[in-house]
């Protein structure tokens, strides 16, 4: 799968994880507020990565649909069953976006541990761009952009055009983050409910250019150039059809990336983040925490397994 511009626009995953800042608790978003421009800024880094890392591009979708009928629901929850079952490179071909949430919180709940204040930053953006992107339902489709269908273009209007000409109604309030229970499920829960929108976005655009043909298009200048792009008039019976589609799905982006990031800090213990306002830790200081980190694995998989011996000796 080629995307030209993947995943929302630039300035709707800006949005989002600026808005995902205003669902923290205090004790978090003194942190995450006194960083908003880089957390606002970097939400669009995996993106830009894209042509530079070979790994990135699957990163951002999954084709449910080449794995059959009902695949969202049987799909392999974690990704070592996946691998197993289909082999990472055919895995990777298909997208994994799914999975790499999951694998983000990890790293992110690690880089808690660690208090690493950059690393914090930067794996809290990235997370909230795949949470974006796995809402966005053209994102969980081979025919991601209508090519199947003679509706290309269609990625492009939902995620871009929408958002850039209805934005201003947009209802922000979205409420505090909360702790998921499963990090990996919920990331599944994000694919259940995109995918079974694509019906729908395809179905009304569809039935539209049936009654529209002839002002489904108009040109608009932007800068120097002339472009062809979805008319206002079109686009908006495309909106009321969809009633509210696009904005449910940006406000359940802000709402779920707060969760993670929310979960991630619960479940490394809730490190005080005030303290790592303006403050760099050295080289030393960051390779004697991973150090730290490493051993705290250790002992906490030897007590695991002794438990676990004890529980069921055979
Ligand atoms: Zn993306």
């Amino acid at each position: 799968m080629v995307l030209l511009c993947g995943g929302w626009g630039f300035f709707a995953h800006k949005k989002i994880n600026e808005l995902a800042v205003y669902t923290l608790p205090v004790k978090m978003s003194v942190f995450y507020k006194s960083n908003i421009e880089y957390i606002r800024e970097a939400a669009v880094n995996p993106d830009r990565r894209r042509y530079a890392v070979v790994d990135e591009a699957p990163r951002h979708f999954i084709d449910l649909d080449v794995y059959g009928d009902s695949a969202v629901y049987k799909l392999p929850r974690y990704w070592q069953d996946a691998v197993n079952k289909y082999g990472e490179d055919s895995l990777k071909k298909h997208g994994i976006v799914p999975w790499h949430i999951y694998r983000v919180y990890n790293q992110l709940k690690e880089a808690f541990l660690l208090k690493d204040p950059e690393r914090i930053l930067r794996l809290s953006a990235d997370l909230g761009h795949y949470v974006a992107d796995a809402h966005v339902p053209l994102h969980t489709t081979q025919n991601y952009d209508g090519q199947l269908t003679g509706q290309i273009g269609i990625h492009g209007f939902w995620e871009s055009r929408l958002p850039e000409l209805f934005f201003d109604d947009y209802d922000f309030f979205v409420g505090k983050a909360e702790y998921l229970a499963n990090v990996q499920l919920a990331a599944w829960q994000i694919l259940i409910q995109s995918h079974q929108a694509v019906d729908s976005v395809l179905s009304f655009e569809r039935e539209l250019a049936a009654l529209h043909e002839n002002n489904k298009y108009n040109f608009e200048t932007k800068g120097k150039q002339t472009v062809k792009v979805f008319s206002e008039s079109y686009s908006k019976h495309y909106h009321e059809k969809l009633d509210g589609m696009v904005e449910r799905q940006f406000r359940a982006s802000v709402k779920m990336t707060g969760n993670i990031w929310f979960t991630a800090w619960v479940d490394a213990g809730q490190p005080d983040l005030k303290s790592l306002i303006n403050y760099k830790p050295s080289e030393e200081e960051l390779a004697k925490r991973k150090q730290e980190l490493l051993l705290w694995k250790e002992r906490n998989i030897t007590t695991r397994e002794h438990e676990s011996t004890e529980n069921h000796p055979h």
